[in-house]
């Protein structure tokens, strides 16, 4: 008899300060053997997987449960949100006579009440399997780590990596902890230790920054013989609920004394070095008159309007000030830019004049219109798409209609790549699909606080973190919480040190 293994993913990441909701509709799905045949051979947490249980020494049997994920974005809506989680439950007690459980969850999802969904996906799921069903999940590590999560699976697997570029080795990695359980060559003993912080800045960039100190740290207790998973989250600081903080999270077998030290080591190294964890902007005028001087490509990150952390992809901030009406910019851009904005009535006019055409349009403020005022453009309509195409990872998407516009300025041009429908805006196929190449311009923006680097360093001359508004700024303070725990750094000026004290173990 083959061991049988059920794989089931829902992820979308949600900033609640984004007023545009996201709906049942905006999530994309596949089921059963679809979602696994669509996964498989991506740069993916469920092809890293499937790549281990078709090595294993023993016959495995992957079976598909549901699969569902949408771009980053407001509160899920109450009823989709229980309509997702009902669905992923039926799919769940459906297959009910698996022998193991693989969840692929990102973790920062929210809905509009609900601040934690993927506890309560957890929680039911552990309701129709029991305690004998061994469950691995894996995690983005801007995942709300919440209490009923931590209580309703046995070994939780975090991204090692920021920008992220281990999906597949995450799969890899909660994979073989999944099959020690299987073969009963592990029991887990786990340490969690909360941090009343959010965190954001360069030095989260595991290549080069202190976050990535941790990470190594957290590797090395994992790979040790008595290691299982290890990481640390930190919370997508835009999922603004009860549960939001960060977390240094270790699960070792059957070594709870390993657990409780690493967890508390790394958890004081972070504590005490976290003033060095917040970001550093620049002005928008600063960062037009650095890309005027710069020979060679300029990259903005505009992590403010992030559709990545969840943003509504519609700020208009950078593009007023790059054509000259925005109040808070004297110097002139000068040269090619290249951006995105997310503004349905404008796509679908550009495609109904069609190519070559010249259209005047609003740009942004359609979807954050407490945020962004449309902005009204003369542009050209250089080319006009179905909106389909595929991210680096694999992963298809559908934009809707598509258009891009060039809208002449004193001293050259900026072409806005129009999507109907919220697109992530971190690598490049995003503008290569729609025939832009970021390299051929002078200054690009990516709609994105980290992930993009991995896609830019290479051939950016410069890069900038720009500080424009939008509903994930890397400005914290510009942002209305109301829902996380206070005090929290660095919202609050005095926040006491924490006990660093691992919190109770799961239950055996
Ligand atoms: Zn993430």
């Amino acid at each position: 008899m083959p061991v049988r293994i059920l794989l089931a993913e829902i992820k979308q990441e949600t900033s609640v300060f984004n007023p545009r909701l996201t709906l049942y509709e905006d999530f994309h799905q596949a089921h059963g053997d679809d979602l696994l045949s669509a996964r498989r051979g991506t740069d993916t947490e469920i092809a890293g997987a499937l790549d281990v249980f078709s090595d294993a020494e023993e016959e495995i049997l992957p079976i598909g449960g549901m699969g569902a994920w949408a771009v980053s974005g407001g509160p899920i809506r109450d009823s989709d949100l229980d309509r997702l989680i009902d669905e992923f439950t039926e799919a769940v007690t459906h297959h009910s006579d698996i022998d193991a459980v693989y969840f692929c969850l990102h973790g920062a999802m929210a809905g509009q009440q609900e601040g934690d969904p993927e506890g309560r996906i957890l929680k039911r799921a552990h309701d129709v399997l029991g305690d004998t069903i061994p469950t691995v999940v894996s995690l983005d590590l801007h995942a709300i780590f919440t209490p009923l999560m931590h209580q309703n699976a046995d070994v939780f697997v975090p991204f090692h990596t920021y920008p992220h570029t281990d999906q597949y080795e995450t799969g890899r990695r909660s994979a073989s902890a999944l099959l020690r359980l299987i073969r009963g060559e592990a029991t887990p003993t786990n340490a969690r230790i909360s941090l009343p912080m959010l965190v954001r800045g360069d030095e989260l960039l595991t290549a080069t920054g202190l976050f990535g100190d941790a990470i190594r740290m957290c590797q090395d207790v994992e790979n040790s013989g008595s290691g299982l998973a290890a990481g640390v989250l930190i919370g997508n600081p835009f999922t603004d609920v009860p549960g939001l903080k960060s977390w240094v999270e270790i699960t070792t077998n059957a070594d709870q004394s390993l657990a409780d030290q690493a967890a508390e080591r790394i958890a004081t190294f972070l504590w005490d070095q976290r003033e060095r964890l917040e970001a550093e902007l620049v002005s928008l005028e600063t960062a037009i008159s650095t890309s005027n001087n710069t020979q060679g490509l300029t990259v903005f990150s505009d992590a403010a309007d992030a559709t990545a952390s969840g943003a509504s992809g519609d700020s208009n901030a950078i593009l007023s000030g790059l054509i000259g009406r925005s109040a808070d910019v004297s110097s002139s851009f000068q040269g090619t830019a290249l951006l995105s904005v997310v503004d349905a009535p404008a796509a679908h006019a550009a495609t109904d004049a069609g190519v070559g055409a010249s259209v005047e349009v609003s740009l942004g403020g359609t979807r954050d219109p407490g945020r962004f005022v449309p902005l009204p453009v003369t542009a050209t309509v250089l080319s006009i798409h179905d909106g389909h195409f595929t991210y680096e990872s694999g992963k298809p998407e559908t934009a809707g209609a598509t258009a891009v516009l060039r809208i002449a300025t004193d001293n050259g041009h900026v072409d806005a790549l129009v999507t109907e429908r919220s697109v992530y805006v971190v690598g490049q196929a995003v503008f290569t699909s729609h025939g832009l190449d970021p390299a051929s311009y002078d200054m690009v923006v990516a709609k994105s606080p980290n992930g993009f680097r991995t896609h830019y360093e290479s051939i950016a001359a410069a890069i900038l973190a720009v500080d424009v508004p939008g509903s994930t700024s890397a400005n914290l303070h510009s942002l209305p919480f109301s829902r996380c725990p206070r005090p929290i750094f660095p919202l609050d000026e005095h926040v006491p040190t924490p006990a660093f004290v691992p919190e109770a173990p799961l239950p055996s």
